[in-house]
């Protein structure tokens, strides 16, 4: 009845299915490299201290679970604007486009919500459904966008052969796509690759979207990653906001995640901002938004907009956030210098590495060479090459490094 049995069995997520693996294997010497979340130096996830602190004061001051607002709290919402947009001052341009109520913000199941939001949103109200997004991309960026009816496609941006951005390619791939296309750009720390575009190269490929008409989408899953402070990390933004505020660019989106940055993960907690040509606009695309969320999940949870709205509204903890975010990227970046220090630079230009930033290395590794890696050694990453950095560490930095030379060489 009513058509089960022909249901077929989905394939399993690649980056679960590889969690699942590691948990099974025996071998005491086995290194997860699948999962992108924060481990420490002894391979453990952590809770940022500011994050602690926040929640003790939480504990002995909440009195109600009431729910939050659709588009979540009026406060959550000023925070992140201010936060993102008015860079702590230092965007006269994004400052100006809050005080003109021109971005309208709301608070979102973290990044993938915030995405199936704007994915949603997009589908109904923009004139084109076509979507342009980097190769290769995040693979839920495809699955997100797909399911909400939107037509993804590639733009070029990595060359694996010479492990780097493929700029030529991506300004050529831009100029060929349609006008007013949609087009996903990552704000900082490229899912899979690791590797960003130059401020300068930013700016000839605003130019573009600017000439084209594309309306950009941004996706800021690891703001702080790149630099080590998330106020350095936003000059994608600050560009968008100059062109907006000199009518070049007339609106963009932000989806935006406090998942990596605060640690929060499992509280889902990001936001969606659009950035709009008019206040008039703004109070239609919000009404819009809301009725969309209304009938998607109805509001978000609280529990982790109110640790950002304690930590935001505290100048210590806010501080110690800064610090706790600054010293889980160094030790990132740590961890990256000594396995490259480590790697046997005899066959292969390991240099790229140096050039990555975030929670990942694209190693350019081949399928073959990352599953002889698990079957000989218990080392476990996708497919693609894409190593999360944070599962490396002091006690086996060696052992990765060894194994990683074996296969290579
Ligand atoms: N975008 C990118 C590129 C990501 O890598 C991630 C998480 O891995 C997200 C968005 C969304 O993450 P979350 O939904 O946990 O905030």
């Amino acid at each position: 009845v009513h058509g089960w049995n022909k249901i077929p069995v989905a394939p399993p997520d690649k980056i679960l299915g590889i969690s699942e693996a590691y948990t099974k294997d025996s071998n005491d010497k086995k290194i997860n490299l699948g999962v992108g979340a924060y481990r420490d130096n002894s391979g453990k996830p952590i809770i940022f201290p500011a994050v602690k602190k926040a929640e003790e004061k939480l504990f002995a001051s909440e009195t109600e679970k009431e729910y939050t607002a659709i588009v979540g709290s009026k406060k959550y919402q000023q925070y992140v604007k201010d936060f993102i947009f008015n860079n702590s001052g230092k965007d006269a341009n994004g400052a100006k486009l809050i005080a003109d109520n021109r971005i309208v913000t709301a608070q979102t199941i973290s990044g993938t919500g915030s995405l199936n939001v704007i994915a949603e949103f997009l589908a109904r109200f923009s004139a084109s459904k076509k979507l342009l997004v980097p190769q290769p991309t995040w693979a839920n960026h495809i699955s997100v966008f797909t399911a909400a009816g939107l037509e993804a496609s590639y733009y070029t941006y990595y060359d694996t052969s010479a492990n780097g951005v493929d700029f030529a390619g991506l300004k050529q791939s831009l100029e060929s796509a349609e006008d007013e296309s949609l087009v996903l750009l990552h704000a900082c720390c490229h899912n899979p690759t690791g590797m960003d575009l130059t401020p300068e190269q930013w700016d000839e490929v605003l130019e573009i979207v600017q000439r084209k008409r594309f309306f950009p989408l941004v996706d800021m899953a690891y703001q702080g990653f790149a630099s080590g402070d998330p106020y350095k990390d936003i000059g994608l933004i600050r560009n968008l906001n100059e062109r907006v505020a000199a009518n070049k660019i007339s609106s963009y989106a932000l989806c935006q995640s406090f998942a990596k940055n605060m640690g929060l993960y499992g509280e889902r907690t990001g936001s969606l901002s659009i950035v709009t040509e008019s206040a008039e606009h703004s109070v239609a695309i919000e009404s819009q938004l809301k009725k969309l969320i209304r009938s998607m999940y109805s509001s978000p949870p609280i529990h982790g907009s109110k640790i950002v709205e304690t930590i935001f509204g505290n100048p210590e903890l806010y501080k110690e956030w800064l610090s706790n975010l600054n010293s889980v990227v160094s030790r990132l970046n740590t961890v990256r210098q000594k396995l490259y220090e480590k790697l046997d630079k005899t066959n292969y230009n390991w240099d790229h590495l140096l050039s990555q930033r975030g929670m990942f290395i694209y190693t350019g590794l081949s399928a073959e060479q990352v599953i002889e890696l698990r079957e000989k050694y218990s080392i476990y990453a996708t497919e693609n090459g894409r190593f999360s950095i944070s599962g490396v560490n002091d006690n086996n930095v060696d052992y990765l490094a060894d194994a990683i030379n074996k296969v290579v060489n």
